[in-house]
């Protein structure tokens, strides 16, 4: 397994994916996912998929992947339920949607890219959006399917070890991450999309990043596409998606150089703890955390990488 890359695509598109960061214990376990939905997202791209189609079709096929902390085996709360968050951007529009508190909605991606595409807003928020998921006619599915057993015995020891804490983190035994999809298509136009169920035994009505676009995800196709992973709250305070993409559109970094700036301003600002994964305006790759790991994977050079550190 490749430890990391960064980069240029080598092809006419560019596609990155994340699975979450922090100190990931048997990483082996979720390269197959990785590799398997990296590698279905490049097949759109190829076909001339736009960008923001393939980062929504990778997010839905992570968030159904029950290894991830996302939709189906997503992270519990302190009650014992699993909320959703997700969003998407376009960077060719700078249109952007989200969806934060959602219970219930299969592919919180979906409902974001349907919040951006026919509400008129930009963010909805529990019952409103699955009200709005409902109207759209997106998929809902019982308890039983997002709940896995993994995660209520997570819930569990966090709750004997009194820690809110990163899916990748000792209370994690699971250890799965938030999810993420970065690219450019064919025309050169960016999106990114970011899905979480959040961090284990978070207070009910908690809201990381994810969703905030500018913190969890960025896009724009004067600089890159942006989406991160990691303690929310310090990616709010950061703004640590828009900063990324102000190093590229200002100070004229390529993706790989303000991946590494911005986990730098994290650090320095907030003593932050997370991950970005950067596709630039040319197409390059960038990737970074501060966390002791990070799962990714990108297209690069014809065929699907797989990078864990
Ligand atoms: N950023 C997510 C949140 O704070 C958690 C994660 O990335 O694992 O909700």
């Amino acid at each position: 397994m490749k430890r990391q890359f960064t980069g240029q695509a080598a092809t006419d598109f560019s596609l990155m994916i994340h699975g979450g960061a922090g100190a990931i214990r048997d990483p082996q376990r979720y390269g197959p996912s990785l590799r398997a939905i990296v590698e279905s997202g490049a097949r759109l791209l190829a076909a001339g998929s736009s960008a923001l189609d393939a980062v929504v079709h990778c997010v839905a096929l992570l968030e159904d992947d029950p290894l991830f902390n996302a939709g189906r085996g997503a992270v519990l709360n302190a009650e014992g339920d699993v909320l959703c968050d997700a969003s998407v951007m376009d960077g060719r529009t700078l249109k952007a949607g989200a969806a934060a508190a959602v219970r219930a909605v299969r592919n919180p991606a979906r409902l974001a890219y349907e919040v951006m595409e026919n509400s008129g807003h930009v963010l909805l928020v529990g019952e409103g959006a699955e009200r709005f998921a409902r109207e759209r006619q997106l998929r809902f599915e019982s308890e039983d399917y997002f709940k896995t057993q993994e995660r209520v015995a997570q819930l569990a020891k966090a709750k004997r070890e009194r820690a809110i804490a990163l899916d990748h983190s000792g209370v994690a035994d699971g250890k799965l991450g938030t999810v993420g999809a970065v690219a450019r298509d064919r025309n050169g136009d960016l999106a990114a999309a970011t899905s979480t169920g959040g961090v284990v035994n978070q207070l009910c009505g908690r809201v990381g990043d994810s969703p905030i676009i500018g913190a969890g995800t960025f896009a724009d196709n004067a600089s890159c596409a942006v989406s991160c992973t990691g303690v929310g709250e310090d990616f709010i305070r950061t703004s640590l998606a828009r900063a990324a993409a102000f190093f590229i559109e200002f100070r004229a970094m390529p993706a790989e150089e303000a991946a590494r700036e911005a986990i730098r301003y994290l650090v320095a600002k907030v003593n932050g703890q997370g991950g970005l994964i950067i596709v630039d305006r040319e197409g390059r790759y960038g990737q970074a955390h501060s966390t002791p790991g990070m799962l990714t994977a990108a297209f690069v050079g014809g065929v699907a990488r797989v990078g864990v550190t």
